[in-house]
């Protein structure tokens, strides 16, 4: 199971400056769904390698350090496995087209909504795209999930704005669910599912 790390495993926060909703810019600031390490746990225990795979363009864009994303990425790995939900593996992309430091200033195969992170962490892990999921909080997740192959979960609250972005952008997800906390329910629901789906995209089996 692919999993985007900001709005997925911990929360976005709120930029006063930009007045938008972003990733957190350092680790004080980076806060770990309460839920998010139990609901690994039971992904894992579903037969699920746990993979993150998440746009990092902050250190591209000088907004913080790349030691500063390894304490973020280290506080949420160390939150997650306090739970049992121990990461497998974790890729990130640190390319961004208009990057201010010039050696990340790459239009890349790897940042989302292209596939080429889920294709290099299923190569080198041994994951069969067709039977994973990947769960993300953003169009992007889903458009490089579906351009991957895996069976998409979109996190969020579907409303009408929603609706005709999704629309707009051609990128409906298979699934969608307020919280990562729901995910590993509708996993077994899935697996439970009597009859086998039509689409190979959407056949649930392990991720090895
Ligand atoms: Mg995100
Ligand atoms: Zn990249």
């Amino acid at each position: 199971m692919f999993l985007d790390r900001d709005g997925v495993l911990n929360d976005l926060e709120y930029d006063e400056e930009e007045g938008r909703v972003g990733s957190p810019l350092s680790a004080r600031e980076l806060k770990v769904f309460p839920y998010a390490g139990e609901a690994v746990r039971r992904i894992k225990a579903l037969g699920f390698l746990a993979i993150v795979v998440s746009n990092q363009p902050g250190v591209a864009k000088r907004q913080f350090s790349l030691e500063e994303l390894d304490r973020m990425n280290t506080k949420v790995r160390s939150a997650l496995a306090s739970r049992g939900g121990k990461l497998d593996a974790e890729y990130y992309c640190l390319h961004h087209p208009e990057a201010r430091v010039k050696k990340y200033r790459l239009d890349c195969d790897c940042r989302k909504p292209k596939p080429g992170l889920l294709l290099r962490a299923a190569k080198e892990q041994g994951v069969d795209l067709a039977s994973s999921y990947l769960v993300g909080d953003a169009l992007v997740d889903v458009k490089a999930g579906r351009a991957a192959g895996c069976t998409t979960i979109l996190l969020g609250h579907a409303g009408s704005f929603l609706s005709e972005l999704i629309d707009r952008e051609g990128a409906a997800p298979d699934h969608m669910l307020p919280s990562l906390k729901q995910v590993p329910d509708l996993i077994v629901r899935l697996e439970s599912a009597p009859s086998v789906p039509p689409s190979g995209r959407r056949r649930l089996s392990r991720s090895q």
